[in-house]
């Protein structure tokens, strides 16, 4: 082959080389698989960053590419069993679109970590000194965040862990950076000490780690990705825009802040979020069987010691959904009484819903949680003898993320890119059709037992008088405690 053939060669091999690369960045969707191959340009130049970089694609952000140093956390048992733990705990048994896994929500997050990070990169990189482990660490920090949540999501620490271990603090939050130090060691992870620190937590440029968990005021990518793709799974409306608010958002005085014209698309924000409490997380019928869940994981505990593996990640990334197919197909007898409750689940014999009562707003700050046996012994007679083991209750907050409090007043913005100053917004001066009051306390009751229950008792609350006296005695008696002394 002559000069200008090998020549002509040479040129043929990098064009096909460059549309290799260009189906790659674009159009290739493929999962996982799908490695970039082509390392030079024309120049020499060397791609390191494409790499080893693979792309997957995500129903909600379409390509989402993942670098080497984040596929070395992607590719290990402990990041992959997070497709066996749902989003949204059992929620998909109202919602039957509501499937979708940690790992979905996980690579969302890092998805729209990295988004963050380069915007505010691109445009106030020299000023702000943010530099490539910055990203780095912010990017896996996104990726890792929920790396420690246990079977159904919340259904493990907000219902089964506090009735098996009362008083134990355990977060999963902490389990998140309790597994991170596990993967790196196990999987020898080559990653500075300084950046995985910061992938953890960040003292310095507060603003970096507020991209993921925002501790000032609630407003991070990881509810920015699981309002999308929750409002999604499920078919209800969502008014907020995270596109819009990303787009308008700088770092003043270490602190991410919106633009005034934002500020009623933060209001959004939390009202989407407050919606997708009341009607999804916390649907009546979706907490039915998740207490009945949790019920199931406490009468199995003693023969599978599932709390005992709370206290190390080594055994706890063993947990996840699919404890519930292993308890209900096992042969052992022990776990006979918790394979009842999990075929009631099946033939929806859910434990029936009685009542609700939300605590009206005067009486918020001294309101305690009812229990089961405030219920008891709130019992008139009625020819029905409750007992505290047929009777849940379940206590449910749903506010706007702080409480009483207005989470817009604990936001800064910026009128324009030419002004320096922040400030808050007080939300008369956005509309006056805004909440005046930021949480709800809704109490409800359930009976394990059907028969219990007349039909009678599916009435409102106010027409219940003298027709169902036992429950609505309890929720009564409840109320009358803020002035007399508690039942128990
Ligand atoms: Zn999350």
């Amino acid at each position: 082959m002559g000069l200008r053939n090998l020549s002509a060669a040479f040129d043929m091999i990098l064009e096909l080389g460059d549309q290799k690369f260009s189906r790659t960045m674009g159009l290739r969707h493929d999962e996982h698989d799908e490695a970039f191959t082509l390392s030079q340009n024309a120049t020499g130049h060397v791609f390191q960053e494409r790499l080893h970089t693979k792309c997957m694609h995500d129903n909600v952000h379409r390509s989402i590419y993942v670098d080497a140093l984040s596929l070395r956390f992607v590719d290990t048992e402990q990041f992959q069993r997070l497709r066996d733990i749902r989003q949204l705990g059992l929620c998909h048994m109202v919602y039957p679109g509501a499937v979708h896994t940690r790992f979905e929500h996980s690579l969302g997050t890092y998805y729209l970590a990295d988004q963050a990070i380069t915007r505010i990169k691109n445009f106030q990189g020299a000023e702000l000194g943010i530099d490539r482990s910055d990203v780095k660490a912010v990017k896996l920090a996104g990726l890792l965040h929920d790396i420690g949540h246990g079977p159904f999501s919340h259904v493990f620490d907000n219902e089964f862990l506090p009735k098996i271990l009362p008083g134990e603090k355990w977060s999963h939050e902490e389990m998140s950076v309790d597994m991170i130090d596990y993967i790196v060691d196990l999987h020898h992870i080559d990653i500075d000490s300084g950046d995985l620190r910061r992938v953890k937590s960040s003292k310095e440029k507060r603003f970096l780690y507020d991209i993921v968990a925002n501790g000032r005021n609630g407003i991070d990518v990881d509810k920015f990705d699981y309002i999308e793709r929750d409002t999604r799974a499920c078919g209800i409306g969502n008014s907020f825009s995270y596109s819009r608010l990303m787009e308008n958002m700088r770092v003043m005085d270490d602190e991410i802040c919106y633009r005034a014209k934002e500020a009623r698309n933060v209001y959004n924000l939390f009202q989407t979020r407050a919606d997708l409490h009341r009607t999804v997380y916390t649907h009546p019928k979706v907490k039915a069987m998740e207490l009945m869940l949790a019920d199931a994981f406490l009468l199995a505990n003693d023969y599978l010691l599932i709390s005992e593996q709370i206290q190390s990640p080594e055994d706890f990334w063993k947990l996840d959904d699919t404890i519930l197919k292993a308890i209900e197909t096992a042969c052992q007898p022990e776990l006979k009484s918790a394979q009842e409750i999990i075929l009631r689940l099946r033939r929806r014999q859910l434990y029936q819903f009685c009542n609700e009562y939300a605590v009206p707003k005067e009486m918020m700050d001294h309101f305690k949680d009812v229990t089961a046996k405030d219920i008891v012994c709130a019992q008139t007679r009625s020819g029905v003898e409750l007992r505290e083991e047929d009777i849940v209750v379940n206590n449910q907050k749903i506010d706007l993320t702080r409480g009483q409090e207005d989470p817009v007043r604990s936001v800064s913005f910026f009128q324009d890119y030419e002004s320096n100053e922040k400030f808050k917004i007080q939300k008369e001066r956005i509309s006056h059709l805004l909440p005046s009051f930021f949480l709800d306390r809704i109490v409800r009751v359930y009976s394990k037992k059907p028969e219990l229950v007349p039909v009678s008792s599916l009435l409102p609350l106010h027409k219940w008088d003298g027709r169902f006296p036992v429950i609505f005695s309890l929720l009564r008696a409840r109320l009358v405690t803020e002035v007399c002394p508690r039942l128990d």
